[in-house]
C-alpha cells in the first residue's frame, strides 16, 4: 500500500466544487419560501423515470444505466413549500432576482466577467432528485478568481442553481425524497482543474471559497447547507468526481485515497495484462442454484427459503487480486461488491475472501469445477431475487472488462472516514441544454454599480485590515477563521478597546477557559459586547476579564452587571481605594513604625487582597506611599 506518494509525480490533478444554499426569501422557479419544512408531508407522488435523450438525440451512459435500474421514484410534498412547478405540472416562474443579486455579488468578489444576460440551462439528471428529470442552472460570471494570501485560483464558473430534492429513503427499488429542497437557490463555485498541488491545499481552497460565500451575509447555516464536492485524477487514472465530501478536512482525505486507489487500479490492469487476461477469457454468468440445493450453510438455506437464486461466473486470471487493497480499508473485491449492490443485491462473495464462516467450502469446490475454474482465477457468486441477480452479475462483469483499460469515470459518493463508494457511471458532457420556458435575466449597468457597491469585504482585505491595527499576520489569519470574528468586529465596532487586547481576550482567555472547563459558549456575542463596553468605560478592570467571562459563563440568566456585581468585581474609585488603604495602614501602624518606609511592600500584599481586579495597581501602589506617609509614622512630614 503506498502511502508516501509524490502527488507531483503521479500527476495528480484535482477540482474542488462547491454548493452552498442561500437564504433567499423564495425558491429559485416558484413562489414557495426557501426553507426545509418542519412539518410531516401531507401526501406523495410517485414518478418513473423518462428516458430523456439529449440534444443530439443520445441517450446519456449514465441515463441509460439508470432506465436499466427501473427505479420508482416518490416525491413526499408539504403544505407550504411545495407547489405544481415542483411537481413538473406547472411551468417554472422567471428566475429570482434576489438569488441572482447574491451571486453578481460572489462574482464581482471574484473579478469574474458578467454576461449581459442571465440564461437558464438544463442539466440532465437521472437519480431521481429532481422531478422534471433536469437541474436548472444559470451562469452569472466566467473567468473568476479567488485570491487569499498571495494565491490566485482560477473560478471558470460561478453559477445559480436549484437545489435538489432531498433523499429520505432508498431500499434499492424505491426512493423516497422530499420537495420542500427541491428549487432552493444554491450557488455553485468550482475551480478549474488545478495542477502541482496536494490534497491539503485544497482544503484551504475550500476553506476560502467557503468564506467567500459566507462573508454576503445571505446564506444558509447549519447541517447540509453546504455541499463539497472534488473531481480527481492522476496520469493513467481518469476522472472521477466524489460528491457530498462532509467537512473540510475530509477534503484531503478524499483526494489522498482517490489518488492511492487508481494508482492501485493502475497496477491491478499492468497486473491483468502481464497475466495474459483479455476480454475472450470473459464468460456468461450461470445459475449455479441447485449445487447449493443441500447446503447446511445457514446464509444459503436463507437465499434458498425465498426462492432466490445464485449465480456464478469465473473471473479467469483475476485470482488474488480482489484481496488487493485500493486504499486503507477497502479491497478491490469489496469495490466490486459495491456494483452489485447497487443493482440491489446484498454484494458478493468469491473465492480470494476467507469463505470458512460461510461453511461452503465443498459447494464453492463444486462451483469452481463447474465454471471450470483454474489456479488463477477468481470464482465470484451473487446471491438474490433472479432478475437483479443477472443485472448485478454483469454489472461486476463489465467492471471487471473495463479493468483491463481504465479506471472508468464515474461518480462516488464520499463515506464518512474519506473512503468513497460507487455512486454511478460520470454522465456525458452532453447534459446540458437550453431551458426555453425561462425568459432571459438582463444584467444591466445600473444593477452592477448598485451590486458593487454592497460587496462584501474579501479575506485578504480583511487581514490587512486586521493587521493595521496592530495585530500580526497569524494572530488575525486565526481570528478570521475563529467562531469569535463576529464578536472580534463588534468590540472593534462599538468600544474602543484596544484590537489586540480585544484579540487576546478572544483567543487566548477563551481558549483557556474552555480547558479550563469553563462553559464559554454560554458567553453569546451581546454579551462580550457588553463586557468590552464595560471594560471601555472601566467599569471592571482588564485583570479581572478571566473572572467575569468565568462568572457570566455560570449565570447565564443574569446581566453582565449583575454577575460582576454579584461576584464582586466591578471597579472601585480612588477615593473608595483611600479609605480601605487607610483602614489598612491603621491597623498596620506599628509595622510602619519598625519598617519606615519598607512597610509599603508589605502592605501592598494585603490591601491588594482588598482590591485586585477592581483597580490598576499602580494607582493603589501610589495611594499607599501617600498614606504611609501622613500617617508620620515613617518620620516627620
Ligand atoms: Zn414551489
Amino acid at each position: 500500500m503506498t502511502v508516501n506518494i509524490d502527488y507531483q509525480k503521479i500527476g495528480l490533478k484535482y477540482g474542488v466544487e462547491i454548493h452552498q444554499r442561500l437564504a433567499t426569501t423564495r425558491k429559485l422557479f416558484c413562489a414557495c419560501p426557501a426553507r426545509i419544512s418542519t412539518e410531516q408531508p401531507i401526501g406523495t407522488i410517485n414518478r418513473k423515470l423518462r428516458a430523456v435523450a439529449g440534444e443530439l438525440g443520445l441517450i446519456d451512459m449514465a441515463a441509460a444505466y439508470e432506465f436499466i435500474r427501473n427505479r420508482m421514484f416518490t416525491y413526499q410534498i408539504f403544505k407550504n413549500e411545495t407547489c405544481l412547478v415542483d411537481i413538473d405540472e406547472e411551468p417554472p416562474h422567471p428566475i429570482d432576482p434576489e438569488a441572482v443579486k447574491t451571486v453578481l455579488e460572489l462574482a464581482l468578489l471574484m473579478k469574474a466577467d458578467i454576461p449581459g444576460e442571465i440564461h437558464v440551462m438544463r442539466k440532465t439528471v437521472i437519480d431521481g432528485s429532481n422531478t422534471s428529470g433536469f437541474q436548472r442552472t444559470a451562469i452569472v460570471g466566467l473567468n473568476g478568481v479567488l485570491s487569499y494570501a498571495n494565491k490566485k485560483v482560477f473560478i471558470p464558473v460561478i453559477a445559480v442553481e436549484e437545489e435538489s430534492a432531498g433523499i429520505v429513503a432508498n431500499d434499492g427499488d424505491n426512493v423516497t425524497y422530499r420537495l420542500d429542497r427541491l428549487g432552493i437557490p444554491l450557488v455553485e463555485i468550482s475551480t478549474g482543474l488545478l495542477q502541482g498541488l496536494t490534497p491539503k491545499d485544497a482544503v484551504e481552497i475550500a476553506y476560502h471559497i467557503g468564506m467567500l460565500v459566507r462573508s454576503t451575509g445571505k446564506v444558509l447555516r447549519g447541517l447540509g447547507t453546504i455541499r463539497q464536492d472534488v473531481n480527481v485524477s492522476i496520469d493513467g487514472g481518469n476522472r472521477v468526481e466524489i460528491k457530498g465530501v462532509q467537512t473540510l478536512d475530509l477534503i484531503e482525505k478524499a483526494i489522498e485515497y482517490e489518488a492511492q486507489r487508481q494508482l492501485a487500479l493502475k497496477e491491478v490492469k499492468d497486473e491483468l495484462k502481464s497475466r495474459g487476461c483479455k476480454l475472450e477469457l470473459f464468460e456468461k454468468p450461470q445459475d449455479v442454484t441447485h449445487i447449493f440445493a443441500d447446503s447446511k450453510s445457514k446464509f444459503i438455506k436463507k437465499i434458498l427459503a425465498e426462492n432466490n437464486k445464485i449465480y456464478g461466473f469465473n473471473l479467469a486470471k483475476f485470482g488474488g487480486l480482489l484481496k488487493k487493497d485500493l486504499c486503507p480499508g477497502k479491497t478491490f473485491g469489496k469495490e466490486l461488491s459495491e456494483y452489485a449492490v447497487a443493482q440491489g443485491v446484498g454484494g458478493i462473495t468469491h473465492t480470494d475472501e476467507d469463505l470458512t464462516n460461510y461453511q461452503m467450502d465443498a459447494e464453492m469446490d463444486r462451483v469452481k469445477a463447474f465454471l471450470g475454474h483454474e489456479l488463477e482465477d477468481c470464482t465470484v457468486i451473487v446471491a438474490g431475487q433472479g432478475e437483479k441477480v443477472v443485472r448485478a452479475c454483469n454489472a461486476v462483469l463489465e467492471r471487471c472488462k473495463t479493468a483491463l483499460f481504465e479506471i472508468p469515470r464515474e461518480v462516488r459518493a464520499a463515506n464518512e472516514d474519506g473512503t468513497t463508494k460507487f455512486s454511478r457511471p460520470l454522465p456525458g458532457s452532453s447534459r446540458l441544454y437550453p431551458e426555453t420556458d425561462i425568459p432571459p435575466f438582463r444584467i444591466t449597468k445600473n444593477l452592477i454599480e448598485e451590486t458593487r457597491k454592497h460587496i462584501p469585504e474579501t479575506w485578504d482585505k480583511k487581514l490587512g485590515r486586521f493587521v493595521k491595527m496592530g495585530l500580526t499576520k497569524e494572530l488575525s489569519d486565526q481570528i478570521i477563521r475563529s467562531e469569535y470574528l463576529n464578536d472580534f468586529e463588534n468590540i472593534i465596532k462599538n468600544t474602543g478597546v484596544s484590537a489586540k487586547f480585544a484579540a487576546s481576550v478572544l483567543m487566548s482567555t477563551m481558549t483557556e477557559l474552555r480547558r479550563e472547563g469553563v462553559k464559554v459558549e454560554k458567553v453569546n456575542e451581546e454579551k462580550m459586547l457588553e463586557i468590552f463596553k464595560l471594560l471601555e468605560a472601566k467599569k471592571i478592570g482588564k485583570e479581572a476579564v478571566n473572572e467575569v467571562l468565568k462568572g457570566v459563563s455560570k449565570y447565564p440568566m443574569q446581566t453582565v452587571d449583575e454577575t460582576i456585581s454579584k461576584l464582586g468585581l466591578k471597579t472601585i474609585s480612588k477615593e473608595e481605594l483611600r479609605a480601605i488603604i487607610r483602614d489598612v495602614v491603621q491597623k498596620n501602624i506599628n509595622v510602619i513604625k519598625k519598617d519606615k518606609k519598607s512597610a509599603v511592600k508589605k502592605l501592598m500584599g494585603t490591601v491588594m487582597k482588598h482590591v485586585r481586579g477592581k483597580i490598576d495597581g499602580k494607582v493603589v501602589n501610589q495611594i499607599l506611599i501617600e498614606e504611609v506617609k501622613k500617617s508620620h509614622a515613617v518620620g516627620p512630614p
